[in-house]
């Protein structure tokens, strides 16, 4: 018995059988059920004895396969291979990619050349258990990491798909060194807080002049904790609107007068250094103005920590084609070249003592990068070591709205 109508009756309940699983259990389930419930029901279809009573061999087999189920393995886009007598009889367009086109009708063992692959691609225990799949590390690239899960057809042939689980890793350790380092942080100014009030209530409480020291102390660290929180707080609120376009029309060059009055009144000793150029006749851009004044205040605040005392901090407006061009440039130490690209994730510090000292929590651009992402925007950072950095944002200006049929009628009747 060939492909036939019942064949693709089988595929369609599979689909429907996998649409139902995506839905109750996600993503790798479903694409599990889809790739081994197409491959049994093709397999079985060719597989079945034919007339003359003959069992099909793992060569014919392969080139007796129907092109649907090579089209149906080719559009799924994680690698798929089918096994059968250990050799591989099919692999799809992903699978090829990754190991070669040569490994079709390869010893499976040499396909998939990894030392954890080997022996579960033609054992009888080789079968994966759904909540133990395989980890194959650096399988076509050595930092790439598969998750590599073995089913068997009731018809013999094994089916092996591999996941790709090299942004989940990524993402996850991630995960797991933001919440060690943000630990750190906050435990070691709370260790100083604690310290100090232990002494306090020793003897050094009563010398009044030490009691000021060490309280004057306890507030700056205590301070130095509330920023902190007060930036994860801003860092999981932006990010949590990340997908949520942001609306209100905002002038940049307004809010950019607003916050430049707000750091002169801060009497920060830096303030009176910074210089506006702020091009007229601007469009506003769509944005969020609490955000966009955070962004200005991180950039413009770094401008004037980092720069050198008495250099100006130069902030610029202006457009470019269909957006608004924002830089601000300090004169300072500058930033080497090998530091630029992870100036934005968390905590990252070129010098972090330097960055505590003067009260750095180390999310100021963590937090730009993400609402200028949130804002369609684009950020760069240029700098030369001795002679000081330069910030530019980019945010899409907003079109003015066009005027309908029925805006003009209106204006005629006024
Ligand atoms: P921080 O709170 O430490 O300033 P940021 O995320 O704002 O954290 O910046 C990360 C690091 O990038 C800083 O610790 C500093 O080393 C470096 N940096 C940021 N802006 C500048 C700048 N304008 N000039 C020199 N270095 C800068």
């Amino acid at each position: 018995m060939g492909f036939g109508i019942r064949t693709l009756w089988a595929i369609v309940v599979v689909v429907v059988a996998a649409a139902v699983v995506f839905l109750t259990a996600g993503p790798a389930p479903a694409i599990i059920a889809l790739v081994g419930g197409i491959a049994a029901a093709l397999v079985a279809s060719e597989g079945v004895p034919t007339e003359a009573g003959d069992d099909v061999t793992a060569e014919e087999g392969h080139d007796g396969l129907s092109p649907l189920l090579e089209e149906a393995l080719d559009a799924i886009v994680e690698p798929v291979l089918l096994i059968e007598g250990g050799r591989v009889i099919l692999a799809n367009r992903s699978a090829r990619g990754l190991l070669g086109t040569h490994i079709v009708g390869e010893d499976a063992r040499i396909a998939i050349r990894h030392p954890a692959a080997a022996e579960r691609l033609l054992t009888k225990e080789g079968v994966t258990d759904p909540d133990h799949p395989i980890s194959l590390v650096g399988l076509g690239s050595l930092e790439q990491r598969w998750e590599m899960r073995v089913a068997d057809t009731t018809s013999g042939q094994r089916i092996v798909h591999l996941i790709d689980q090299t942004a989940h890793d990524a993402a996850e350790r991630m995960r797991v060194d933001f919440v060690a380092n943000a630990s750190h942080e906050l435990r070691t100014p709370l260790a100083s807080i604690l310290g100090f009030i232990e002494t306090l209530g020793d003897e050094a409480g009563e010398d009044a002049e030490i009691r000021a020291r060490f309280l004057k102390v306890m507030f700056d660290e205590a301070r130095r904790m509330q920023r902190l929180v007060e930036d994860l707080i801003s860092l999981s609120r932006i990010e949590a609107d990340k997908y949520r376009l942001p609306a209100q029309p905002v002038d940049m060059a307004e809010l950019v007068d607003q916050v430049w009055e707000e750091f002169l009144d801060s009497g920060s000793p830096r303030a009176d250094d910074i210089a506006c150029e702020l091009a007229d006749d601007l469009p506003p851009v769509a944005g969020d103005r609490a955000q966009l004044s955070q962004m200005l205040h991180n950039l413009i605040g770094n401008a004037m920590k980092y720069g050198k005392a008495e250099t100006p901090v130069r902030v610029r407006l202006d457009r470019d084609g269909p957006m608004l061009r924002l830089s601000v440039a300090d004169r300072g130490e500058g930033i080497a070249a090998s530091h630029l690209p992870r100036l934005t994730e968390r905590f990252y510090r070129v010098d972090s003592g330097r960055s505590r000292s003067i009260g750095g929590t180390g999310l100021g651009l963590a937090i730009v990068k993400h609402i200028v992402e949130r804002h369609r925007g684009k950020l760069e950072i240029v700098s030369e070591v001795g002679v000081g950095t330069t910030v530019t944002v980019r945010l899409p200006a907003l079109k003015p709205p066009e005027k309908n049929a029925f805006e003009n009628a209106v204006t005629k009747i006024q």
